[in-house]
């Protein structure tokens, strides 16, 4: 099983290394588009939209199906269309009223600037990662201190955990001031590590879909910490159980900060 997964994996940076180049092409092609002050706001809401609707999906289908039911983290919680819909309302309210002046300001004083050549595969592949593992950090202070300060906890984070068992729309459903700094913790590293566009349209995506990930209330066969070696990625039962118990895994992704300030708890039954 290892095997055929790190075969797909090297097949897939082989043919991402070849597609760089025409995909930054494709990209640079709608030059207006990209340069548009709405551009980032479409991105932001369509991507999440986008990586939302298969659980969406799921959520219909495996409270009818005991095979697809089997993979839900808390199979006696499904969400309803009652409770979907105040999450895609308020995403949506955010993102006009909120996500886009911040958005626009940043169009108007840092204009994008889009290179001819696409970035190598390496240098992408690194400076995602180091993005990551900088949000990674910068939320699990964000998120121990939101819990450690009652008033933080309150006043801020609390509307987050209005939901102990996740589905996918639970992701953005949060307070206004902690989706500005989660914006901002996800826009500033690119900018500090210089990236290219299309390197920082990419961390944006795996950004999204992670967080959708974590949210989504299932443990596929095919999720990101079954994929990554040695327990090093938490994941959606790993954030899943942050919902359910609210004093552990306050890392969205990744175990380490978790593990070294004794914050880690494995698995529903402990
Ligand atoms: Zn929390
Ligand atoms: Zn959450």
């Amino acid at each position: 099983m290892l095997r055929v997964k790190t075969a797909s994996f090297f097949l897939l940076c082989v043919c991402l290394w070849l597609c760089l180049q025409s995909l930054w092409d494709f990209v640079t092609a709608e030059e207006p588009l990209i340069k548009s002050p709405f551009f980032p706001v479409l991105f932001s809401f369509t991507a999440y939209m986008a990586f939302c609707l298969p659980y969406i999906a799921l959520d219909f289908l495996s409270i009818r199906l005991p095979n697809l039911r089997k993979y839900k983290i808390q199979p006696q919680n499904y969400p309803t269309l009652a409770m979907m819909v105040p999450c895609i309302i308020q995403s949506a309210y955010h993102h006009v009223v909120l996500i886009f002046p911040v958005t626009f300001l940043h169009w108007y004083w840092r204009p994008m600037n889009l290179p001819v050549i696409a970035p190598e595969l390496p240098e992408v592949l690194l400076e995602v990662g180091v993005c990551l593992l900088l949000f990674d950090f910068e939320y699990f202070l964000w998120h121990l201190l939101h819990h450690k300060v009652p008033w933080l906890y309150k006043t801020f984070h609390k509307v987050h955990h209005k939901h102990v068992s996740t589905f996918a729309l639970t992701t953005q459903y949060s307070s206004v001031w902690e989706l500005l700094s989660l914006g901002f913790f996800a826009a500033i590293n690119p900018v500090l590590l210089g990236c290219h566009p299309l390197t920082e349209m990419i961390f944006f995506l795996v950004n999204i879909w992670l967080s959708v990930e974590d949210h989504s209330g299932y443990d596929l066969p095919w999720s990101t910490h079954r994929l990554v070696p040695f327990g090093l990625y938490g994941g959606a039962p790993h954030h899943d159980l942050h919902h359910l118990k609210f004093k552990s895994n306050y890392a969205p992704y990744f175990t380490h900060w978790d593990k070294l300030f004794g914050t880690f708890t494995e698995s529903h039954s402990n």
